[in-house]
């Protein structure tokens, strides 16, 4: 990919993505062989304004070396170096890019219970300092090709192609291209899921009716408080971002406890490092209390053990079957991709910020409103061709919401 376009992307990461401001002290996570893109990206930020780029450079090879040597209790431990750079980003409420590029297949070989432990035990500790700057912060998860993730997508290519391949299948969908206005583009996006969310917030959906021939048969209450979101957000300081390039979901967030029926999978899984495939999940007064995968059982298991309340919902995404990611025909196996190609649901946490008035609120106010509280969100997709989605509004009247896989609204 050439470098204007690849600066052309960096640009839209930080002024549309992040939204730096004046003096913001930004943070970015990258994986060390993306050097050239995070110089670009750095770049930006400082033209934006920022006054510091701290990168916290990663290497998944690296991470793979120490959860096979590492003891268990030494992955779990953070150190307290760490836990100084956590507050930092809490003082400093730092906007916060995440730059994918990892192997899906890179954590193949761990011991999975001892990767699931770890990741779990450090996660609480980061949580504690998130939860502190929680609808404060701006952040964006964006995402470049490695060699590795693209002969994941494209195995019948040599790397080069592949490579070449998936940053156009990437550019594609953050809707980049030699001679458009990538900022402008997703100005009129946003807006038009604005439209959207404005239709579905005007109903006062009480619960919604998932039906396809493949076995979906489920039911999800909402919560009274939640709004329909999606495009850009808002911090409570009132600065738009975008959380996740591409996006094309409408989402909000579930009543903990209140889901019934059955949903099958119509995608795979790709979660840390590891695949599910052909999974279904059955909810029982809100809580996943069976679940059956042809490949990935145990992983699958773990995962809903997480904590507590992994089991739960936290997340109901509508996502049409015309979405850009969907019509590439490309399977990512990455989440960020694959979740804006179809309806999905989210096991784990939910969205605290998709609560009406959030800003006036506190966490728990908002755990009590009936909003999940776990350490893990993972989406996964049910949208199938023919997926008919019923609401129910609050007052009894009936809306057929998606019809044959796509928005009847
Ligand atoms: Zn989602
Ligand atoms: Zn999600």
């Amino acid at each position: 990919m050439t470098k204007e376009i690849q600066k052309k992307y960096a640009k839209l990461l930080v002024v549309t993505g992040m939204n730096v401001q004046k003096g913001q002290s930004v943070v970015i996570s990258a994986d060390v062989n993306q050097e050239e893109f995070v110089s670009y990206v750095v770049e930006e930020c400082y033209n934006a304004g920022a006054s510091e780029v701290d990168i916290r450079w990663d290497s998944q090879v690296i991470s793979k070396i120490n959860y096979k040597k590492q003891s268990l209790k030494t992955l779990c431990e953070t150190p307290n170096w760490i836990k100084e750079r956590y507050q930092k980003e809490v003082d400093d409420c730092s906007p916060y890019l995440w730059i994918i590029s990892q192997d899906p297949d890179g954590l193949n070989g761990v011991n999975k219970s001892k990767l699931q432990k770890a990741s779990v035990a450090r996660r609480k500790v980061r949580k504690t300092y998130m939860d502190q700057i929680e609808g404060k912060q701006q952040w964006c998860i964006g995402s470049v090709p490695s060699p590795e993730w693209a002969k994941k997508v494209f195995p019948n290519l040599p790397t080069d192609e592949a490579v070449e391949k998936l940053w156009q299948a990437i550019l594609d969908t953050v809707k980049v291209t030699e001679k458009n206005d990538p900022i402008l583009a997703w100005k009129k996006h946003n807006a038009a899921i604005a439209g959207r969310c404005k239709k579905l917030n005007d109903m006062k959906l009480k619960k919604l009716t998932y039906k396809s021939k493949n076995g979906t048969n489920f039911t999800v209450e909402l919560i009274p408080q939640a709004l329909w979101c999606g495009g850009a957000g808002k911090t409570t300081s009132g600065i738009k971002f975008n959380a996740n390039m591409p996006s094309e979901e409408v989402f909000t967030t579930p009543m903990k406890g209140k889901a019934e029926g059955k949903v099958v999978s119509t995608k795979p899984l790709s979660y840390r490092g590891q695949l599910i495939e052909n999974f279904s999940i059955t909810f029982k007064k809100g809580k996943a209390v069976e679940v059956y995968a042809e490949k990935g059982q145990k992983i699958l298991e773990d995962m809903i053990q997480s904590d507590e309340n992994a089991g739960y919902l936290g997340e109901v995404a509508l996502v049409p079957k015309e979405s850009p990611i969907n019509t590439s025909g490309v399977l990512f196996y990455e989440t960020l991709f694959d979740e804006n190609a179809s309806c999905h649901l989210a096991l784990g946490a939910g969205y605290c910020d998709t609560i009406k008035d959030f800003d006036k609120m506190s966490l728990e106010d908002c755990y009590a409103l009936g909003v999940n509280d776990s350490v893990i969100h993972v989406d996964f997709m049910v949208g199938a061709d023919d997926l008919s989605i019923t609401g129910i509004s609050e007052d009894g009247t009936k809306h057929q919401i998606f019809k044959d896989g796509t928005w009847a609204i």
